[in-house]
């Protein structure tokens, strides 16, 4: 029996009262190389011998004890010590003196005595064979303590899966923080009440609130206070609502009430009520006192013009709120087609001609962004990003204006200009930087564009630049009627050896359904899970199982929004392989000077730095409202 040197350093306790046998045991054992041993002559030292390894027990490999030990029950001792349950085990050799045999009938029945753990033997002892008997309780203790630490490893684990699980169940209904509807079983809801008022000839009426300027509250308050607030508002809106009505949360501070088997004026009167409750309303969170106010964009469901999907009613009621929004706050709008029609027409009237004059001027331009791989800090790749140069000069951002050439039909122009400057900049960089590639955005319908795979195979062709320099990012809102012909497309650009992003993934409803049916190499996780990563217990949970979904596939994972050191903690402890935010540069027009990002300069300078809130871009209009 080979005991290896770990077992040989356990601590073994010998504890009996004739010091002649104490000595002669301790050289025994200490002829077989074990050294850690430690002499008792009474029950009270054998507890002060245990004390320091309370927390470890497991550093205590045997106690050699006398059945007559004073200043101890040595049957209680042993049945407490070696008990399994509390998962401190250590053996016990029993040592039993010719005479007055204590009454060990209790010992004998117990579980431990029976699995070998509590070990008799009588004296005088026979010292060729006790080295084997220590040996032989060294090691089944050791395997003990393994299997121990397996099971309890595996409940943790299966304990880990079941909150998971049940967490991941509750969120595919509800909203975490409101405990409202979510937006998806809000729609699945509203779809089926929509069919039966239009068959019974019952009105009704959506209602669409934000929170007026929230983003202010979250950034100078910070997300608690903006949190605990729409919990606030969210139970005077409850307080107000009938059995039958929808009420959910689809936004951060956007929620949707749909108001069953009411009259328009009905309807408008509840919404008056609602607007008047909250802005009157005083909500104390802490020490301070807040106000605040909501928009409110009311879509009605009049079934003489039957309204059949519950998206195009949210759209409309969320048109009449930008309306409400547009026209000073704390107000409340009906949609009124008419009225939407004219503003988006007027919208594009005042867009066409700039962006139309920017491609010819050449008023647009790239700006590009860092993604960092997180194990080591190296720059994997930039994201190109558009930008268009207005009339004075200012720079505009591409959602302001990509929407509006999507509508027009500007957009394949785009595209293909976008494709054509990334691959000219990668060709014009200096030979040092020939590894150096880019992520190129698509638009949703470039796949609809016969010359996209043409033109891309053509400039890669007369650029010289490798084709694996570039990944195309594609959102979920890429050609949805036509995923056989994006795939295809996809699939050929992909043997020319450029790579393709899943961008926003989770922003939409169908990111899973698109990872199944797309090709694609990295999926880029959306912002909104990332910039609250560390605070939300719901987006870790979420982020978690989309990473555990894309390690299945063999897809790589990005995340987007890395604005604080500790983003970077948690999505490497999440497993995320690469990171883009603002934390490791904005967009701009010039590569960063370095290859590689000091993860742990970033983290370091963190200490240093007290407010732990995400910092918030005030200059990005999607945050002012
Ligand atoms: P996207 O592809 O998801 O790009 C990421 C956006 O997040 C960029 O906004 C980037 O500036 C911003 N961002 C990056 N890190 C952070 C951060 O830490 N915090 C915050 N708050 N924002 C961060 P940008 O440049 O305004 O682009 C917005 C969207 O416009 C893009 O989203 C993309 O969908 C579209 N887009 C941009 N460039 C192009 C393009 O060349 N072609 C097309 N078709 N669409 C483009
Ligand atoms: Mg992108
Ligand atoms: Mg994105």
């Amino acid at each position: 029996m080979e005991i290896s040197e770990n077992l040989k350093s356990k601590v073994i306790i010998v504890a009996d009262t004739d010091p002649k046998l104490v000595v002669d045991i301790v050289s025994s054992l200490k002829k077989e190389g074990y050294f850690n041993i430690k002499i008792a002559k009474d029950g009270k030292k054998v507890y002060d011998h245990l004390r320091p390894y309370y927390e470890e027990p497991e550093e205590v490999g045997l106690i050699i004890i006398g059945e007559n030990l004073p200043l101890c029950n040595v049957n209680e001792m042993c049945i407490t010590m070696s008990n399994f349950e509390g998962g401190i085990l250590v053996p016990f050799i029993i040592l039993q003196s010719d005479e007055n045999n204590v009454d060990t009938s209790g010992l004998r029945n117990n579980n431990s005595y029976t699995k070998g753990v509590i070990h008799s033997i009588k004296c005088p002892l026979d010292f060729s064979a006790f080295p084997l008997v220590v040996g032989f309780q060294l090691l089944m203790n050791y395997e003990r303590f393994l299997r121990y630490k397996q099971e309890d490893r595996l409940i943790n684990e299966l304990a880990e899966r079941k909150v998971v699980d049940a967490r991941l169940k509750y969120l595919v209904v509800h909203d975490e923080l409101t405990s409202l509807l979510n937006r998806q079983n809000f729609e699945r809801r509203l779809r089926l009440v929509l069919k039966r008022n239009n068959r019974l000839h019952q009105n009704g009426g959506l209602l669409f609130i934000d929170v007026d300027l929230f983003s202010l509250i979250n950034e100078l308050e910070g997300f608690d206070v903006g949190d605990r607030l729409l919990v606030e508002i969210v139970a005077i809106i409850n307080k107000l609502t009938n059995k039958g009505d929808l009420f959910s949360r689809i936004g951060s501070d956007e929620f949707c009430l749909f108001l069953d088997n009411r009259s328009a004026a009905e309807i408008v009167r509840f919404a008056e009520k609602i607007r008047k409750d909250i802005y009157e309303a005083r909500l104390f969170i802490g020490d301070a006192c807040y106000c605040t106010s909501v928009s409110i964009g009311i879509s009605g469901q009049n079934t003489r013009k039957a309204v059949y999907h519950p998206g195009e009613m949210i759209s409309r009621a969320r048109q009449a709120c930008i309306i409400a929004k547009e026209s000073g706050r704390n107000m409340i709008k009906e949609y009124n087609e008419e009225h939407a029609r004219v503003q988006e027409r007027d919208r594009d009237i005042y867009w066409v001609p700039l962006i139309r004059n920017a491609l010819v001027e050449g008023k647009l331009f790239l700006v590009y962004q860092p993604i960092v791989n997180l194990v080591n800090g190296d720059i994997s790749h930039y994201e190109a990003l558009i930008r268009m140069r207005g009339l004075d000069n200012e720079i505009i951002s591409p959602i302001d204006f990509i929407p509006v050439a999507e509508r027009i039909g500007l957009i394949h122009r785009i595209d293909l200009w976008v494709i054509e400057q990334a691959i000219d900049f990668l060709a014009a960089l200096p030979p040092k930087m020939s590894q150096t590639s880019l992520a190129i955005n698509l638009s949703s319908v470039a796949f609809q564009d016969s010359s996209l795979l043409p033109t891309i195979k053509e400039k890669l062709e007369l650029s010289w630049v490798d084709a694996d320099r570039i990944t195309f990012e594609i959102t979920e809102t890429v050609a949805v009627d036509k995923v056989e012909q994006t795939r295809e497309l996809i699939t050929k650009i992909r043997a020319l050896g450029c790579k393709f992003a899943l961008d926003d993934f989770g922003a939409g409803f169908c990111s899973f359904n698109y990872l199944k049916s797309f090709p694609v190499d990295y999926i880029k996780i959306d912002g909104q899970f990332i910039r609250n990563l560390v605070n939300d217990d719901t987006d870790q949970v979420l982020v978690k199982s989309m990473v555990e979904v894309a390690k299945k596939l063999g897809k790589k994972t990005i995340a987007e929004y890395v604005e604080t050191p500790g983003a970077i903690h948690k999505l490497r402890e999440i497993g995320i392989d690469f990171g883009q935010g603002y934390l490791f540069g904005k967009p701009q027009m010039k590569l960063l000077s370095k290859t590689k990002i000091s993860l742990t300069g970033l983290i370091k300078r963190e200490g240093k730095t007290k407010n732990n809130h995400p910092k918030i871009d005030t200059d990005k209009k999607t945050f002012i409202r």
